[in-house]
């Protein structure tokens, strides 16, 4: 059985266990490493190619975003992870970096639990920081931080450990302060969502050269800034990512600090959902229930050359199969489903079937569009996402 079969098939069990699943987004300011980091995992998961990570821009599927070398549609991607001796399903959907498509990051905060922050060490949090910061938390996501180009700290600017770590600190007080101002009024986080070194919730690193830290890793390898530094200055970034691999860093760090979908759904459901709280309906959403009546939520539509439309959404309650009927919100009749799938680097593979806490790939569903609510029973629909607009400023 070939590499990739296997992997389907890996994702295909972890889908039935939602304890294990993580359903995430990486959001940044343009330019701060979004989409070198995103190859970085799906490298370190086996997706693609080590060697072409960083290079290949494996999420930017669209032909003309290529051209322009920028990211522009919210593509998936699952892949798996092995964190304390349990695998797990990682579904990430990759944000637009541009502040253009502010609609499309909002979108895709709706299908995740968990938002890894990009920003970068020399530039420090940027007016789309704060943007895709608040997109996240608006949906009940939660946080946590990677600091990206540390690299450059140590060869380009050439600063020795005490202000490297002022720097870093001043980055992570700059976002704690967004978060804090932005949680304060939200009454449905109980837990204190800044992020912080002892913690374990933030990372520091290099997208390009593919190292990355974290206090639980540099407990686990025993390396120190200092150690860094000195492979950094002495241009071994070969010998800094096989010590100290970013991937192993990053995902570590999403599986033990982003709430799976048991977690995230009672906590998330009441502030997108505004239907019945004592139906049914919201019992199997609160409960990811497989076996509940399917209700997914759309939140993008992808066009494949071959199957047409792909309407790609989080399965909230229920599970989604070919032969479904299915009730499109603001539609009249039914949609049936012709294929299921998930996304693997880019590409649909179709399965049997997506249970809730999932992020599916579906065909069929001709009548819905990015917001639509789609179910087995008439219900009320997810609340609308809005946009948030910026002021917008062109890539140089
Ligand atoms: P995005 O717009 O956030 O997706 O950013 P990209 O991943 O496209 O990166 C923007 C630029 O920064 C590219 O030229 C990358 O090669 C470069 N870059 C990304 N990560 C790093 C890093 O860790 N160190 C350095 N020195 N450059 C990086």
């Amino acid at each position: 059985m070939g590499r990739r079969k296997k992997i389907v098939q890996e994702c295909e069990r972890l889908m039935d266990k939602p304890e294990n699943i993580r359903n995430i987004a990486i959001a940044a300011h343009v330019d701060h490493g979004k989409t070198t980091l995103t190859d970085n995992l799906l490298a370190g998961a086996g997706m693609i190619s080590q060697d072409t990570a960083g290079q290949q821009l494996a999420m930017d599927t669209e032909e003309d975003e290529q051209e322009r070398g920028i990211t522009i549609d919210a593509a998936n991607v699952s892949m798996t992870h092995e964190y304390e001796g349990k695998n797990h399903l990682i579904n990430l959907i990759d944000t637009p970096g541009h502040v253009d498509f502010g609609g499309d990051v909002t979108r895709a905060m709706r299908a995740v639990d968990g938002a890894l922050v990009v920003v970068d060490a020399v530039e420090g949090a940027m007016p789309q920081t704060e943007t895709v910061l608040r997109q996240a938390l608006r949906e009940g996501v939660k946080p946590t931080l990677f600091i990206n180009k540390v690299d450059r700290l140590i060869s380009e600017l050439q600063e020795g450990p005490q202000e490297m770590q002022e720097r870093l600190l001043s980055v992570i007080r700059d976002v704690n302060e967004l978060i804090r101002g932005m949680t304060e009024e939200m009454d449905d986080i109980d837990d204190d969502w800044t992020v912080g070194v002892e913690d374990g919730t933030v990372g520091f690193g290099s997208a390009l050269y593919k190292w990355g830290v974290s206090m639980p890793s540099m407990q686990r390898t025993g390396m120190d800034f200092g150690d860094i530094i000195d492979l950094e200055r002495a241009d071994k970034r070969q010998e800094l990512h096989e010590r100290t691999p970013l991937s192993d860093v990053v995902l570590d760090m999403v599986c033990e600090h982003f709430p799976n979908p048991l977690e995230a759904q009672p906590r998330r459901i009441p502030r997108i959902w505004r239907g019945d709280a004592d139906s049914d309906i919201a019992e199997t959403m609160r409960l990811v229930d497989e076996d509940g009546e399917l209700v997914l939520m759309v939140t993008d539509i992808g066009i494949d050359p071959h199957a047409g439309e792909i309407a790609a959404g989080r399965v909230f309650s229920g599970t989604i199969e070919k032969g479904q009927e299915l009730y499109v919100s603001g539609t009249a009749g039914k949609n049936r489903v012709q294929s299921v799938g998930i996304y693997m680097g880019g590409e649909r593979e179709e399965v049997e079937h997506v249970p809730a806490g999932n992020i599916a790939a579906v065909t069929g569903l001709k009548d819905a569009i990015a917001g639509s609510t789609v179910s087995s029973v008439e219900m009320t629909p997810f609340e609308s996402i809005e946009h948030i607009s910026e002021p917008v400023i062109t890539k140089s």
